[in-house]
């Protein structure tokens, strides 16, 4: 790269880390961190391929915010602190326009939660992006996918589907209206950390959306060894949703869509007021329906059972 690996990183990635517990950051050969006593570390790992996770000339300041937000989703769905991030980049060429931006949009979030970069690697190749997200949780506190009881109430966060409206938006052919607030959900995703951490003590089973809210929901049940119903009549659709597609379409994104980066949420009924709670106006919490014995996911209209259909994304599955 006519950038030099070492200046590339000391301009773009090198920062002042803002944390007193980053003993080494950046420059030796590996971190050095320090864990608060009586917290367990709790690590996340996720990579985005140009062409597979964003379109070939996404503004780069959204692909740096996307590469960090869907590790603190991950950190989020877990109740943790995030602390400390590191970041691998394989690039074509060392696009100084390109990195300026995209270290705008991961610096700016980092900031926002206070996440230190402490070590990272480039590389020349197809552009792809891997960001790890360290943080820390109190272990009898950290959130897990098993747990879920029968009873427990099924709550989801803010508005899924959005993203995946957003999606179809600017990939329908001819189409020339791409509602900005759909398409700033698809990418700029907001990682629900405060309530995740809010959740800890209160849910008793909780997971990040990412591919679709059934197939999500399915793996929860799977972990937790039970099954769940979810009312259709009470799944939020916004109103951009709302203005933008037919109800039916509606339900299929909110339920199949991916990229939402909302929690997924199991909680005794007796505990609903201190979810109510941890509700603010631009994070909604709405029940969609509750945990049951047995296995799998049922879907009920006006009490009557409805077939719906699980299958979230999966990238090893052959396209139909
Ligand atoms: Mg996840």
């Amino acid at each position: 790269m006519a950038l030099g690996e070492f200046e590339l990183i000391a301009r773009y990635f090198d920062r002042a880390s803002p944390r007193g517990d980053v003993l080494l950051g950046v420059g030796d050969d590996a971190a050095l961190l320090e864990v608060p006593a009586g917290q367990a570390l709790v690590a996340a790992t996720d990579t985005l391929v140009e062409g597979r996770h964003f379109l070939p000339g996404t503004d780069p300041d959204s692909v740096g915010h996307q590469a960090l937000a869907v590790n603190l989703s991950d950190l989020a769905a877990m109740g943790a602190t995030p602390a400390w991030s590191l970041l691998s980049l394989s690039l074509p060429a060392a696009d100084e326009a390109w990195l300026e931006g995209f270290a705008r949009g991961f610096h700016r979030l980092a900031g926002r939660y206070g996440v230190a970069l402490v070590g990272g690697d480039t590389v020349r190749g197809p552009l792809v992006i891997t960001v790890e997200v360290l943080g820390f949780v109190e272990t009898a506190l950290a959130l897990r996918r098993r747990g879920a009881r029968p009873g427990d109430l099924l709550f989801v966060s803010g508005w899924p589907g959005e993203a995946a409206a957003g999606l179809r938006q600017l990939l329908a052919p001819g189409s020339g209206s791409v509602d900005p607030a759909l398409l700033r959900r698809l990418r700029y995703a907001e990682p629900r950390i405060e309530l995740g951490r809010g959740l800890r003590g209160v849910a008793t089973a909780a997971m990040d959306v990412s591919d679709g809210l059934l197939g999500d929901l399915a793996r929860l049940c799977s972990a937790s060894g039970v099954g769940a119903v979810v009312e259709l009549d009470s799944l939020p659709l916004s109103p951009a949703l709302k203005a933008a597609f037919a109800l039916g379409d509606c339900e299929r994104l909110v339920l199949q869509g991916g990229d939402d980066y909302e929690l997924l949420f199991c909680v005794p009924a007796a505990r609903s007021e201190a979810v109510a709670a941890l509700a603010t106006p631009s994070c909604p919490l709405t029940c969609i329906g509750r945990i049951e014995t047995g296995a799998g996911v049922r879907g009920l209209r006006h009490g009557l059972e409805v077939p719906i259909a699980e299958g979230g994304y999966d990238h090893f599955r052959p396209a139909p």
